[in-house]
């Protein structure tokens, strides 16, 4: 199994691949500050990783990622108030998510895996499947789609011995330890360890005001501690959201 990226494939490889019964992935990220020390795009290149080890697990094929993502918000992602965060409406998120699978079954695809890297997509991705299935399942009524958030792969058995003072939970882990290993395990040349911070866990009310302001998010963006993260944590991180995720497609679709 050597290229499972689509925008690298030829439309006859491409097509050849879905003829037999190829998974396909969609990766979807957000264009969203992640603290000092990582760039702008870690949602989206982290999602695609992911994607690209599972469909190398299980022969499946990588659509071109979503690079953009729903709005910021301040407990999960630090927010809109910060310069470089770039996010959509839901409706054209919800809209390019119906209108990519409508292609992908309208290609002869049949099993279609939305792999979320940023974690205020969730619902929008849910509605994607949901009318995507209103829209075709009567004339495709094999089609199968899968939204999952990556990082729920990663079992807390897994990240315990990784936070020595406690995991705070995947929602303030944004550009934190887990982000962090993972961008030094796959992309070590994008992050800036001399510019790590110490911010957090940040401390937020159990709701949300509009508009935002940014209250409760530290200045740096990050959310919780990155001071521990490792490449080593990086890799075993990933190699276990890859492994659990091509389990899921396994188990979810009728793949070899
Ligand atoms: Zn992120
Ligand atoms: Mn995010």
């Amino acid at each position: 199994m050597s290229e499972v990226m689509m925008s690298r494939m030829s439309w006859q490889t491409y097509a050849r691949r879905i003829a037999e019964g190829a998974v396909v992935f969609l990766p979807v990220g957000a264009l969203e500050q992640h603290g000092p020390h990582l760039p702008l795009g870690v949602d989206a290149m982290l999602s695609t990783d992911v994607a690209c080890g599972a469909a190398k697990l299980v022969g499946g094929v990588v659509a071109a990622p979503l690079n953009y993502g729903y709005k910021s918000q301040a407990r999960c992602g630090g927010g809109q108030c910060f310069p470089g965060t770039t996010s959509l409406d839901a409706s054209t998120l919800i809209g390019f998510v119906q209108d990519v699978i409508r292609e992908l079954v309208r290609h002869g695809a049949r099993s279609v895996v939305l792999v979320d890297g940023h974690y205020e997509n969730q619902w929008f991705l849910t509605e994607a499947c949901e009318l995507a299935w209103r829209e075709l399942g009567k004339d495709t009524p094999d089609l199968r789609c899968m939204r999952t958030e990556y990082w729920d792969f990663c079992g807390i058995e897994v990240l315990n011995p990784m936070f020595p003072g406690g995991f705070p939970g995947f929602a303030l882990e944004h550009a934190a330890l887990i982000e962090t290993s993972m961008m030094l395990h796959l992309h070590p040349e994008l992050v800036d360890l001399s510019l790590l911070p110490d911010d957090g866990p940040a401390e937020f009310p159990v709701y949300d005001m509009y508009p935002q302001s940014g209250h409760g998010v530290p200045p740096s963006g990050v959310l919780s501690s990155a001071r521990g993260a490792r490449a080593d944590y990086g890799q075993v991180i990933y190699e276990t959201v890859c492994a659990g995720l091509a389990g899921a497609v396994r188990a979810a679709f009728p793949v070899r």
